[in-house]
């Protein structure tokens, strides 16, 4: 089926905890950043177009993209950072489009962290975001990370704030309790999709 649900919610929200539920449903689910790191594979045209414009130093021992050193290099240098966005947003979407595309479950899910910073909705018939509360979000992402608070709090001030997501909703799961709670609602939610992917 083409119908798409977006997933979405900031940093430690409970994406993978609601989308490896979802499949279990025997939902197909593309994660976009697992798109983003197939498209720089070793053998991939990116990965080689990247190669001959930063130099060999990208590339480690095994032939796989240093993203370390490439961090670094585009970190300073905004021309740097543009024509590597321009290299890898248009292959990000053609490889996600395409695997929404083969997708054969009765709707599919696209997961991404920034699908509403990349405008990636547009590809959403529905979007659905997971809210939890900032000091839980922080509470756990530090857990499952074992992670400083600072760098957490940097990579939730670098995301869209928790009204922006709400403003920009279809539904909403709250991620609050136990997993439990989150699964009985996207039970639910589970089977409104199925209805509206029927009659899309
Ligand atoms: P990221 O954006 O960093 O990939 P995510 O949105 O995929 O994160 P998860 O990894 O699913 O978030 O959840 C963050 C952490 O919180 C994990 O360790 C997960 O096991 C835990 N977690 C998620 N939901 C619950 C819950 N309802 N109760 C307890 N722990 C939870």
């Amino acid at each position: 089926s083409n119908y798409v649900v977006g997933l979405t919610g900031g940093i430690g929200s409970g994406k993978t905890a609601a989308s490896d539920f979802l499949a279990s449903l025997g939902i197909d689910i593309v994660d976009a950043d697992v798109v983003a790191r197939e498209v720089v594979e070793p053998g991939s045209p990116c990965l080689t177009a990247i190669a001959e414009h930063f130099g060999e130093r990208v590339i480690d021992a095994q032939g796989q993209l240093n993203r370390r050193a490439l961090r670094d290099i585009v970190f300073n240098d905004n021309r740097a950072k543009e024509w590597l966005n321009q290299l890898l947003h248009p292959a990000i979407r053609a490889r996600l489009l395409a695997q929404l595309q083969q997708a054969d479950s009765p709707y599919v899910v696209l997961v991404a962290p920034l699908l509403l910073e990349n405008q990636l909705q547009r590809y959403c018939n529905r979007v659905l975001v997971i809210d939890v509360p900032e000091a839980l979000q922080l509470e756990r992402t530090m857990q499952r990370d074992n992670s400083e608070q600072q760098q957490v709090e940097a990579i939730m001030a670098s995301q869209l704030t928790r009204e922006q997501r709400l403003q920009r909703a279809d539904d909403i799961v709250h991620n609050d309790a136990d997993l439990t709670h989150l699964q009985q609602q996207l039970t639910a939610l589970d089977k409104r999709y199925r209805q509206l992917a029927k009659g899309s």
